[in-house]
């Protein structure tokens, strides 16, 4: 096959990660974030293999009713809850639950006319600035969804973080400490915990854990990668040396001439680019894998293309298969190479790269 750029999903990696959450936090259940499409690994195999999760979380209603549509029967949340009061209907048919995080939506519940049994999220607002009642409007919040027939005992209780990721800043145990005065008094399972804070803020660590990134093998704590917390990364990206150069002292390589041939050397051409995902902004320098070792891109990352310097891999030939990222090569590092987040990247893989899926054991 000539131009093949893959993103190989390990199942057995993404079902080790949640079991790795689980021994972390026995204590807790385990929602498995699944927004994005798997975090870009694709919803119906991630939701597969994660299965045993306790719940899922999704961004959109779209999304909980393709986990229906595959007979996972799991609890789903949506974490933006509703967006128009005809949500309501669609929560019901695919039993999803509801975030509702502002007074738009309680007045949604409240006209609404069923009175079937819907449970909900109550989100606060502790910090992040983004979804939530604030939290002197909590209790009041939560006094208006306990009255109505549909919800009564249905309430958990959650925030996040927006800087769980630095351990060493207050922030997050003052986040702690505001949704705890908020819900002072209210009954109700919590959820607090992201990835970051499963790793790094065990006071988080409540009734629910939201966990996302960790799932995936991925991780937002700066200069560390999911693999130095013990989780395994679920998706390497590879593709295929297409043409080796010999080049001249002197010779530019790529868009703008922006990297120039020291000596007399070779480059691999290798047939993937930003067209596939691959971040344009990786500089010279970035590495990839052959053969097991790495290979430095020199030159601009094009639309189809990218060039590798060979010098310490005389063996190279085309058609080698280049590793972009994956064990060993954390998508972390490479994002941080590129002004951006592993978790960017792994969202970004486009509809020309091949999905394929593996089950590999530990
Ligand atoms: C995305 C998301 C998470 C998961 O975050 P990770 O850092 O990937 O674990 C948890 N809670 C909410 C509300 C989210 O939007």
């Amino acid at each position: 096959m000539s131009r093949r750029v893959t993103a190989t999903i390990d199942l057995g990696a993404l079902r080790r990660n949640l079991a790795r959450i689980g021994e972390r936090c026995p204590q807790s259940r385990v929602m498995a974030v699944v927004k994005a499409d798997g975090y870009g690994h694709g919803l119906e195999r991630v939701a597969r293999a994660l299965a045993a999760a306790d719940a899922f979380g999704v961004a959109s209603i779209a999304d909980g009713e393709r986990i229906r549509a595959i007979g996972l029967d799991n609890r789903v949340v949506v974490l933006s809850g509703i967006d128009e009061p005809g949500d309501l209907a669609l929560m019901r048919q695919y039993r999803l639950e509801p975030v509702i995080h502002h007074q738009q939506q309680l007045a949604w519940l409240e006209a609404d006319p069923d009175r079937r049994p819907l449970p909900v999220w109550l989100k606060a607002d502790t910090g992040m600035h983004r979804l939530g009642f604030a939290p002197d409007q909590v209790q009041a919040a939560y006094r208006r969804l306990a009255a109505l027939p549909q919800i009564a005992g249905r309430i958990q209780l959650m925030s996040h973080f927006a800087r769980s990721d630095e351990f060493g800043q207050a922030t997050t145990a003052d986040q702690i400490g505001q949704f705890q005065a908020a819900i002072d008094g209210l009954p109700g399972p919590v959820s607090l915990a992201n990835s970051a804070a499963i790793l790094g803020w065990p006071a988080s660590h409540r009734d629910w854990l939201r966990a996302g990134g960790l799932l995936y093998g991925v991780s937002v704590v700066a200069g560390r990668s999911g693999a130095d917390f013990g989780f395994e990364p679920a998706m390497t990206l590879s593709a295929r040396v297409v043409a080796i150069r010999q080049l001249r002292a002197g010779d530019a390589v790529g868009y703008g001439g922006a990297w120039t041939c020291p000596q007399d050397m070779a480059i691999g051409v290798v047939a993937i680019g930003y067209g596939d995902g691959y971040p344009r902004l990786a500089r010279a320098g970035t590495p990839v894998h052959l053969h097991g070792r790495p290979a430095a891109i020199v030159g601009r990352v094009s639309m189809d293309l990218l060039t590798i310097d060979l010098r310490g891999h005389p063996q190279a030939a085309v058609g080698n298969e280049v590793m972009l990222w994956g064990p060993g090569l954390p998508v972390e590092t490479i994002g941080e190479g590129a002004g951006t987040l592993g978790y960017e990247l792994i969202c970004g893989m486009t509809r020309r790269v091949d999905f394929i899926e593996i089950d590999q054991g530990s």
